[in-house]
């Protein structure tokens, strides 16, 4: 049984060396149990928050503990009455080949499920952010502007495909022109925007010509800064994570322009409103599900995924999520193969 723990916590942006590989007697069910082999683990970039002492909605991983994470299993054995053997299942069993539970954290899968993966992406957690952070705090009508940053990402591709779907003009923000091509031809933006462009701010200028109704936050930063002087009154801003600061160790220099956000949130009149997903939303999930299933069914919805090999390539695939180098949902198959 490989498992790969937090070895140190980091100080700033991840290293290798943050994380260490062990190898562990895989471990027997006891009664109530099911033993359970990972076939897809899910990287998200919350796992950076869990791997720091710092104050937040849930606990960090401990030192020498294994790093947690949402995972697609196949039931290997069981003596829990629900669970029978070679049942797929989705999970919560971190980053290690086997794992026990006792079935509460499990949601099966069935037996031959057609995109297993997709229940850690546009069918799980980061389509139910895009889904409930969009509908309900950002209130899209037609004929709106709507931004997304981390636009070709699992939540940022998601809550700009569902805007399309609701009649807004959607503006993209992501990495580099390959995912702002990607961003316009497949997801159907009507715009998008690299935000390493030197003349960032004078572009979204450009595009924004209405201002901006709904800017669904997940980078932060330079992007923010942007974004903020072209808001509209009664703007909406679901805050969904914060990417370009989650390895930072301290503010940032410059003039402190605390009181010029607070005077526009004022003036606008804006709507900022920060959420967790499950523990703001868990009670709608069936809403989503219901929706989310027969878009993607219909096509109506598209999904990308980054899928890296093998266990041991994670810490270097979510050291490499924190800088932009996925290209799309980034998801572990487990077992090289
Ligand atoms: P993504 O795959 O979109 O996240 C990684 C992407 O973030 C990178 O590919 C990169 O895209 C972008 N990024 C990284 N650093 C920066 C930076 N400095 N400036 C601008 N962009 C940057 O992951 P998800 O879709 O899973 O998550 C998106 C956001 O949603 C995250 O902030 C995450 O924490 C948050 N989230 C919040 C939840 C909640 O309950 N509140 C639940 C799930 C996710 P690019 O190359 O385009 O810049």
């Amino acid at each position: 049984n490989r498992r790969i723990v937090l070895a140190r916590r980091p100080q700033g942006a991840p290293v290798s060396g943050d994380f260490r590989l062990e190898t562990t007697p895989v471990p027997e069910p006891l009664d109530g149990q099911v033993l359970l082999r990972t076939e897809y683990l899910s990287l998200d970039p919350y796992m950076r928050g869990r791997m720091s002492d710092a104050p937040s909605y849930a606990d960090p991983v401990e030192v020498d503990g294994v790093m947690v994470g949402g995972t697609v299993c196949r039931v290997e054995s069981s003596r829990h009455p629900d669970y029978k053997a070679d049942q797929w299942v989705l999970g919560y069993s971190g980053w290690q080949d086997y794992a026990l539970s006792d079935g509460a954290d499990l949601m099966p899968l069935g037996y031959n499920p057609k995109n297993p993966s997709h229940a850690l992406g546009i069918l799980g957690m980061p389509g139910f952010t895009a889904y409930m952070g969009l509908l309900d705090i950002g209130q899209p009508k037609p004929g709106e502007t709507l931004v997304v940053a981390a636009a070709t990402g699992p939540v940022g591709a998601t809550v700009g495909q569902i805007g399309k779907l609701k009649g807004c003009h959607v503006i993209g923000v992501a990495g580099g022109p390959e995912k702002c091509k990607y961003a316009k031809e497949i997801l159907g933006f009507d715009e998008c925007l690299d935000h390493r462009a030197v003349d960032f701010h004078r572009q979204l200028k450009n595009v924004c010509t209405k201002g901006i109704d709904i800017y669904f936050e997940s980078v932060g930063g330079k992007v923010f800064d942007a974004v903020l002087p072209r808001l509209n009154t009664k703007a909406r801003i679901p805050v969904c994570g914060l990417i370009s600061q989650y390895n930072a160790t301290q503010l940032p220099n410059g003039p402190d322009r605390l009181s010029r956000l607070m005077g526009t949130i004022l003036v606008k009149r804006l709507t900022v409103q920060g959420f967790i997903i499950f523990d703001d939303y868990g009670h709608r999930y069936d809403e989503f599900a219901k929706d989310m299933s027969q878009w993607v069914a219909k096509g109506e919805i598209k999904y990308r995924e980054h899928l890296v090999d093998d266990l041991e390539n994670a810490p270097e695939a979510f050291i490499g999520m924190l800088k932009g180098d996925n290209f799309g949902k980034l998801v572990i198959r487990v077992n090289d193969r």
